[in-house]
């Protein structure tokens, strides 16, 4: 199927839609054709291994990929629009949204640092993961503590110029293969305000990466379990003000959200097109499967709501990029994508019949892949909370 068939079309101006300029496709281009020779053919080989190798994060840091998104002063380039064009280039070549989580995980791992951190942080964490040679994550979800992030107990105490951290986090991606973490601990009082960020190195006595944990899906995404015991910690680790974390964290969370809601609408838009791919050579009754109206019908919705997903993530990123307030629409466009993704999933899985319920079969993969989209970054239930306050309710 050819791209443009789903593709919203362009507003009236191309100069208003920052999605459609040269620079960005050439970086499209060159993405996809990498993801196609080096990522996709390896995927089942990573799935299985249950990580990807680092030499992949150097290939890319070397292209100037993982610096898609971030300011040019710490080794980037572009913006917003352009990182989200790397994810969507990722899962058009075939890729999928777990070898996004993977490879990109500097996306959680650095905004904190990038914008808090003081210019030594930068050097130290920020470059040389840009240029693909350290693996960062985020830790914040605990045992006990998912989306009700204030209540984190990891706590860190301060004595001299270090904090003594102890506590667990769990769910971390790439936390067995990082080399850091930005880790959010307790410095202070109960609640969001005794909240700060703590840039923690894998390495440092007492860090322990306790299990990597065994998923449904993203399965050649990394996921741990860390714990820290006594962890000695130097003060100028603490990224940004200390009590500032959960403010960093909250602010942060919306790059994190745009990113999921264009893989979400990405992996739907792709899941129609291999189905549709599939309908047509398919026979069943002597005829192809596109001959039966009723998948037709299926094809028809399955595309109306990978369209809609697309271009509502698009329009919410261009205003985000514009330096709007979107917080609300970012959480709508979130649940807009992963719920087209729930719904195109399923039926792509569906139109395969018993080869779609098959290991190696690309929708089984994405089926597998899109459930922790809704979960992840923020549930459906927490984006609708979002939502509803805006509301007044
Ligand atoms: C594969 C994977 C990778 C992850 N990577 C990371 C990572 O890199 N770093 C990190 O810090 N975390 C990570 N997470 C954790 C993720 O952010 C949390 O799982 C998520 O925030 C939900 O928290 P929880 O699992 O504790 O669920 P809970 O918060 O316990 O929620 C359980 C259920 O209750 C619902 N619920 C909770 N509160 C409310 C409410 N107020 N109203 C209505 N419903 C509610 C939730 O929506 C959910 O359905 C990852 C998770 C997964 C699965």
């Amino acid at each position: 199927m050819e791209d443009s068939q789903l593709t919203p079309p362009a507003p009236a101006s191309d100069a208003s839609n920052p999605w459609d300029r040269p620079e960005r496709e050439m970086l499209a281009a060159m993405v996809r054709s990498f993801a196609a020779r080096e990522l996709a053919p390896h995927l089942d080989e990573w799935e299985r291994a249950g990580e990807v190798p680092r030499k992949i994060h150097l290939a890319l840091g070397a292209l100037g990929v993982l610096g898609a998104g971030f300011p040019e002063a710490v080794g980037g380039s572009g913006n917003i629009i352009d990182a989200l064009t790397v994810t969507e280039e990722i899962v058009a070549a075939g890729g999928s949204s777990g070898l996004c989580a993977a490879l990109l995980t500097h996306g959680i791992a650095l905004p904190h640092i990038v914008r808090a951190g003081d210019p030594a942080q930068i050097a130290k964490y920020v470059l040389p993961t840009i240029a693909g040679e350290l693996i960062g994550s985020l830790a914040i979800t605990e045992p006990d503590a998912g989306s009700d992030v204030a209540n984190i107990a990891t706590s860190a105490r301060r004595v001299g110029d270090k904090f003594i951290v102890n506590g667990s986090k769990t769910y971390i991606t790439s936390g067995v293969r990082c080399d850091f973490a930005v880790v959010a601990v307790r410095t202070g009082e109960k609640g969001r305000h005794g909240i700060s960020l703590l840039i923690i190195d894998k390495g440092t006595p007492g860090f322990q990466v306790v299990r990597k944990l065994e998923k449904m899906g993203w399965l050649c995404s990394d996921t741990a379990e860390l714990a820290f015991s006594d962890v000695e910690v130097p003060v100028s680790n603490l990224v940004g003000a200390q009590g500032t974390g959960f403010a960093q964290i909250m602010a942060n969370f919306t790059t994190e959200r745009l990113s999921m809601a264009a893989q979400a609408a990405a992996v739907a838009k792709r899941c129609v097109e291999i189905s549709l791919a599939w309908a047509m050579q398919r026979k069943s009754f002597g005829e192809p499967l596109t001959n039966h109206q009723v998948i037709r019908h299926k094809l028809a919705e399955m595309a109306r709501q990978a369209t809609v997903a697309t271009s509502f993530v698009h329009e919410i990123s261009a205003a985000f990029a514009q330096g709007r307030e979107v917080g609300t629409e970012i959480a709508m466009a979130k649940n807009t994508a992963v719920f087209a993704l729930d719904y195109v999933v399923n039926e792509a899985v569906q139109l395969h019949g018993g080869l779609g319920f098959m290991r190696g079969t690309e929708v089984e993969r994405h089926y597998r892949d899109a459930k922790v989209m809704g979960i992840g970054g923020g549930t459906n239930e927490i984006m609708n909370e979002i939502i509803a306050k805006r509301m007044g309710i």
